[in-house]
């Protein structure tokens, strides 16, 4: 028998607040020194109080918002109890039956196929500190604890690791649209739970027993763990067997799943109502003021550049892809347009020589030196017949280099085409006067050294003679000559 994986994915993103959760602390710890970012509240010390960050709540409100999910009118924090040295309060302050958000959805796009993965709930809760297991000693830094961690809880409803990655993507390329979270998996910024079962093909019953992965610390760890998780629950089903409810986790240096806790031993959080918060009322208002600020997200802007500006689906997703990029290039077709440039012209700058200069020197867009407007004065130039398209790109190249202006970059390097009747008369008299023995080869009747006396005069140009106007000169000269 066949068998089809069933995945759910929770993802955590850290929000780029400036302070914690419930606390004053900065909540910016990278690179600062160990417990330095502290206050009682976040060290987890009797009889301290928290207070909500109103601008996480803001923050997972806008990203519900852009999941299309459900704002409901109250929300409420509850304690999720269990005991890890990481947890300084015995508690984690999270959110149970009264969530921020719920049932909204992510598009993603696999091979072409578009296809919905529902969002069952987008919540706000707390991070723990970190532990560090050094030379058989642990050690903990508190920066980490309170910093606010948005779950955004996925239905079931990835088939495939490609669509998990896929959604994986999507979901950080919203979060960084917003600029709500880095997405940033180096630093710790979203991690991945695994929910997975496998079911006969062709079926659509759920499976009661899903297998748990927790601790997935980038996308790649998601996805090798889904997939050893997918093939050692087949194994598993083919050899007649029963797959066990438990929690794993990975094991990234030998890429295996290992029990960390089977059904019997699961936890009971015992949840109730955090008393030291007040319960949460979202009016209508601000919801509604929220999602004014919602920016142009990734599907539509994507689909404007294919619809308005004409480009490939290719082109528009690798343009969409970071935020940045594409407000650079909206700026870049925006200011073209009193010249006439075809956004098509300026997509093939970016996505062609400019990406290519970032890759060499490993810039991001922020660093790039050449302002947008320049890239269509560039195109200008190419389309007034200033310049041919392969001297563009030392112009270009130098422009990456300094961020100086195409115009000024032609006119001191002297690359500009020399259209000039007069000046190429006059070359095309000195050409004619130097080399007798081609011309009179060409009065003869050898009518192929015209290319050569061309070639001597691009030669005396350094390549820049506008090579019509140059042979059409050459042509009249010598025809002059014959009678
Ligand atoms: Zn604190």
């Amino acid at each position: 028998m066949n068998f089809e994986p069933v995945i759910g994915l929770e993802v955590h993103a850290q929000l780029l607040t400036h302070s914690k959760m419930f606390c004053g602390c900065s909540a910016d710890y990278a690179g600062a020194a160990p417990n330095t970012h502290v206050c009682p509240v976040c060290l987890g010390m009797p009889g301290s109080l928290p207070v909500i960050n109103k601008t996480a709540v803001e923050y997972t409100i806008l990203t519900a918002l852009a999941f299309h999910c459900e704002i409901p009118e109250f929300a409420k924090f509850d304690r999720k109890n269990y005991h890890y040295p990481d947890l300084m309060k015995g508690y984690q302050i999270s959110q149970y039956d009264l969530p921020l958000s719920r049932n909204g959805y992510i598009l993603i796009n696999d091979a072409g196929q578009q296809k919905n993965i529902r969002i069952r709930r987008v919540h706000l809760e707390e991070d723990t500190a970190k532990l560090f297991h050094v030379d058989g000693t642990s050690l903990i830094d508190v920066n980490r604890s309170g910093v606010p961690l948005m779950e955004i809880v996925s239905e079931p409803d990835m088939h495939s690791v490609e669509e998990a990655r896929l959604y994986s993507l999507k979901l950080r390329q919203i979060l960084r649209y917003l600029g709500v979270s880095s997405g940033d998996m180096e630093k710790g910024a979203m991690r991945f739970e695994a929910n997975i079962s496998l079911r006969p093909q062709g079926t659509t019953q759920l499976s009661a027993t899903r297998v748990e992965i927790k601790n997935l610390n980038s996308l790649r760890a998601m996805m090798h763990a889904t997939e050893y998780e997918i093939k050692r629950q087949s194994r598993i089903l083919q050899a007649g067997g029963i797959v066990e409810q438990e929690t794993m986790g990975w094991d990234e240096a030998r890429g295996v799943t290992y029990t960390q806790r089977s059904k019997e031993e699961a936890h009971d959080y015992r949840y109730f109502p955090e008393p030291d918060l007040p319960r949460l009322e979202i009016s209508r208002v601000w919801v509604s003021a929220l999602r004014a600020l919602l920016p142009e997200l990734p599907d539509d802007k994507r689909e404007r550049l294919v619809r308005d500006y004409g480009l490939s689906a290719y082109d528009a997703d690798v343009i969409t892809a970071e935020k940045q990029v594409a407000d650079y290039y909206d700026r870049a077709v925006e200011a073209g347009k009193e010249r006439g440039v075809d956004p098509k012209a300026i997509a093939n700058w970016v996505t062609g020589e400019l990406f290519r200069l970032m890759n060499d020197s490993s810039a991001e867009i922020t660093q790039v030196k050449i302002a947008p407007a320049q890239i269509p004065a560039l195109v200008a130039l190419i389309n007034k017949g200033t310049i041919t398209t392969t001297i563009a790109k030392q112009v270009f190249e130098e422009m990456f280099r300094t961020g100086r202006d195409p115009e000024a970059v032609v006119k001191e390097k002297g690359l500009a085409v020399i259209s000039d009747t007069g000046a190429l008369a006059a070359i095309a008299d000195r050409v004619i006067g130097e080399n007798p023995k081609p011309v009179k080869d060409y009065l003869a009747g050898k009518e192929a050294t015209l290319k050569f006396l061309v070639g001597q005069m691009m030669k005396a140009t350094k390549g820049q003679a506008n090579p019509t106007l140059a042979a059409e000169l050459l042509t009249q000269k010598l025809l002059a000559l014959k009678d």
